[in-house]
């Protein structure tokens, strides 16, 4: 099995490895199902916008999508010249907008202030777009709904239509749910995008509809969906996933350095933390573990190793009682893991390694210097 692989191979924990080989198959399946009708594949960064695995998989996709300068110029250097680069964010800054604009091929600002503000400083090297807020919400929690009451992600669609900005943009934006199982929704968003703007989407080049959908099923009624848009309105169409792209392809390895009993528990000490995997504490979203078992009796608590009493991974049935030198995988967690990872109590990050079929590369490791840089007090670094 591939995680007993990984757990034997690897000379250190923590480790975080992603699988080069689950990508390009996911990326792969894509190009496959939706051929040359299909929407153009962006891979959206924020997840692990690694450099190495940019530059890998450039050829293989139709460009990048962004949220900020620094993403942009990673993007960039990991395309250099090839693909087309987009970028959306409710944060551009005056200071940043000209070099953006160089950068990126596709901008949507996120309000029709933005728009007015900076639309002509950029229009000579990039195509304006807005991101609208269809207004429609498909999640539960409002923590990651960008449809949620009040939301600060994009322009609602009952302000664009009679706002008279029609005329100047070459084309829209929208991202409304997150790991979403099939495309209903996206059937949904459309239709109230028709019904609110009607003949007006004649008039862009381009539409981005955004990422958060998973790449596991229904990849023909995607290639559909986009082939009526082209149809009907001469639209060129852009999909933006990132989690459904590096999500399933990553896991993190930690090792037991502990293992005693609380109150009737027992408890597992690892040398990771969710500080590794924030999202554990952020949404309550227990990790699936590859050594867990339905069945069994052993149930430990999976406790990361800083002074944070929250710091669990959760409780989970194992097939033998956890001992020190262990090691566990925890699966999936190949999107927004690292990205989001810190250094709390001053616990080093993990090592990253790239998985290619037969072997592990260590691509990235970090030490004692990378966390004196950050806390050394010394100004002036670009
Ligand atoms: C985060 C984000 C994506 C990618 O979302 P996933 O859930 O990782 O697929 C795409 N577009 C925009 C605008 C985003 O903010």
């Amino acid at each position: 099995m591939l995680t007993e692989t990984f757990k034997r191979l690897l000379p250190e924990t923590p480790a975080f490895v992603y699988d080069q080989t689950a990508i390009d198959q996911i990326l792969l399946r894509f190009k496959e199902a939706t051929g040359e009708s299909g929407p153009k594949l962006l891979y959206s960064v924020k997840s692990f916008p690694f450099l190495p695995l940019l530059r890998r998989i450039a050829p293989y996709v139709d460009g990048f999508s962004a949220s900020s300068l620094f993403e942009a110029k990673l993007c960039a250097e990991a395309l250099a010249g090839r693909g087309s680069l987009h970028i959306t964010t409710p944060g551009f800054r005056p200071g940043e907008i000209e070099e953006i604009g160089r950068l990126c091929d596709f901008i949507s600002f996120n309000s029709l202030g933005q728009f007015d503000r900076w639309a002509e400083r950029v229009e000579g090297t990039a195509s304006v777009g807005l991101r609208v807020n269809p207004q429609r919400s498909f999640l539960p929690d409002p923590r990651y709904d960008p449809c949620r009451p009040y939301s600060k992600l994009g322009v609602p669609l009952d302000h664009l239509a009679g706002a008279g900005r029609m005329e100047r943009l070459q084309g829209l934006h929208f991202h409304t749910v997150f790991d979403c199982a099939g495309f209903g929704p996206l059937v949904e968003t459309l239709a109230e995008l028709e019904n609110k703007l009607g003949e007006d989407l004649k008039r862009l080049r381009w539409i981005n509809l955004g990422g958060g959908y998973r790449l596991d099923r229904e990849l023909e009624h995607m290639a559909g969906l986009s082939t009526r848009l082209q149809h009907d309105y001469g639209l060129d169409v852009y999909f933006e996933p990132g989690k459904a792209v590096t999500g399933p392809a990553g896991y993190l390895v930690a090792s037991v350095i502990d293992v005693f009993g609380s109150g009737g528990k027992t408890v597992a000490i690892l040398d990771s933390s969710i500080n590794h995997h924030p999202e554990v504490f952020e949404y309550q979203r227990s990790p699936r573990l590859a050594e867990s078992c339905g069945e069994g009796e052993e149930r430990a608590i999976l406790a990361g190793a800083t002074c944070l009493a929250g710091d669990l991974f959760g409780e989970y049935t194992l097939p033998v009682p956890p001992r020190i030198g262990d090691r566990l995988v925890f699966k999936d967690v190949g999107a927004y893991t690292l990205v989001k990872a810190n250094r709390f109590n001053g616990h080093n990050l993990p090592s990253i390694y790239r998985w290619d079929g037969k072997v592990l590369y260590l691509e990235q490791s970090y030490g004692y210097q990378d966390y004196r840089q950050q806390w050394a007090g010394e100004p002036g670094r670009q």
